[in-house]
């Protein structure tokens, strides 16, 4: 859905896309939430 010059038609770039959609829409959908941004490593990583 997301097309514009330049763009690389690739898996990571439909990864990317998605993520930047869904941060862009959220002050959209929740406008008196702010948006707590964190990584999937945010809380520590598992030990093996
Ligand atoms: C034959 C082929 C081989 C490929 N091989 C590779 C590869 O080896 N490695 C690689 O990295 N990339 C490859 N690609 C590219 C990769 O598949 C795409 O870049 C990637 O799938 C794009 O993901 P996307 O989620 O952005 O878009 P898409 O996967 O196109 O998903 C978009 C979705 O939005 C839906 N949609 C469209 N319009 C609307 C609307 N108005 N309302 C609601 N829904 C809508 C569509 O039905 C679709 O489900 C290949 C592509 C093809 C065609």
């Amino acid at each position: 859905m997301a097309s514009y010059p330049g763009k690389l038609k690739l898996i990571l770039q439909g990864f990317s896309e998605a993520a930047m959609a869904a941060h862009a829409i959220h002050p959209l959908v929740h406008p008196d939430q702010a948006l707590h941004f964190e990584y999937s490593t945010t809380k520590g990583v598992p030990v093996g």
